[in-house]
């Protein structure tokens, strides 16, 4: 496996319509194939990573680059079929929720309409004061597949990112399961591209999430306890991983939770997250409206107009 020159994927508004490209420095080169609103890097990466890089090889080499601080980039994977997170998968972030750390992955869903992109607002809900971050590595899946054998993981996986497995800390508490909590809309930024496998090693960056100028979590994807290998073999013996879905891989310690007094979000926030070689996440968080027009970004295509 190559850790050498990256192959970033990106997924951007030009003339309002979502187009596909390589990132490279501050150019994009367009890739030539026609994408549906509802379409991200998923179109690329299903034909397996060898298409993928070909791909994308051919977009950097016919020329006409357009400047990337011209457009807005937008979520990579705006519909995927399934989000996965994956709890208390570093030991830290078990140690300081005063939980065991878990035999098997702590799996978890997150509706795939929570999707938000490079800078749409995360929405702080009427409803709740206790909207927390985590930061997390994202796996994209690419080809996919179903029973796959660990040894042959990064096979099915198309590549990685960064989200942002935004919590409402009271809603995933009081219910049985967390997925509630964990799917407000808006509340799965991803971002702000995807980095093709093989172009990284998903074992080894640093992470660091900050919130406003202050730094609140710093480890490294080393501390993993299930890798990414590990979670998707684990997760295909159940379910086909289907082209573009994610998996949260987990948040390390520092969450605003578990901070004596706990350090909740607020409207005029910025959280940014910042994975090495998968570049930074950076989202406000916004007051929610009573009028309803605060639903994720990606899910209504409303980042388009
Ligand atoms: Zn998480």
């Amino acid at each position: 496996m190559m850790y050498n020159a990256r192959m970033t994927l990106t997924r951007f508004c030009a003339k309002r319509a979502p187009q596909l490209g390589v990132l490279d420095g501050n150019k994009i080169y367009p890739l030539d194939l026609e994408l549906g609103e509802t379409e991200g890097v998923e179109v690329v990466l299903g034909g397996g990573n060898d298409a993928a890089a070909a791909a994308l090889a051919r977009a950097r080499t016919s020329g006409n680059p357009i400047a990337a601080d011209s457009v807005q980039l937008l979520a990579p994977v705006p519909k995927p079929s399934k989000i996965f997170g994956v709890g208390l998968n570093y030991a830290d972030h078990v140690a300081e929720s005063g939980l065991e750390r878990p035999e098997v992955p702590a799996v978890f869903a997150k509706f795939p309409s929570a999707v938000a992109g490079p800078g749409d607002p995360i929405y702080s809900p009427l409803i709740s004061d206790k909207t927390d971050y985590e930061g997390e590595l994202c796996i994209v899946i690419g080809r996919g597949g179903r029973r796959i054998p660990v040894e042959r993981a990064f096979e099915a996986i198309g590549g990685y990112m960064i989200t942002n497995d935004v919590s409402v800390r009271d809603w995933q508490l009081k219910n049985q399961h967390w997925s509630l909590g964990k799917s407000f809309d808006s509340h799965s930024p991803t971002g702000p591209w995807l980095t093709l496998t093989g172009d990284v090693d998903p074992s080894n960056l640093t992470l660091r999430t900050w919130v406003n100028d202050e730094l609140r979590q710093s480890s490294n994807t080393r501390n993993l306890i299930f890798g990414s290998a590990e979670l998707v073999a684990h997760l295909s013996l159940f379910c086909t991983l289907l082209p573009g879905d994610l998996i949260a891989t987990g948040t390390p310690g520092g969450v605003g939770a578990a901070m004596d007094p706990p350090r909740y979000l607020a409207p005029g926030d910025e959280v940014r997250i910042e994975i090495e070689g998968l570049g930074t996440l950076a989202n406000p968080v916004v007051a929610e409206t009573e009028d309803g027009g605060s639903v994720s970004p990606a899910a209504s295509n409303r980042s388009l107009v």
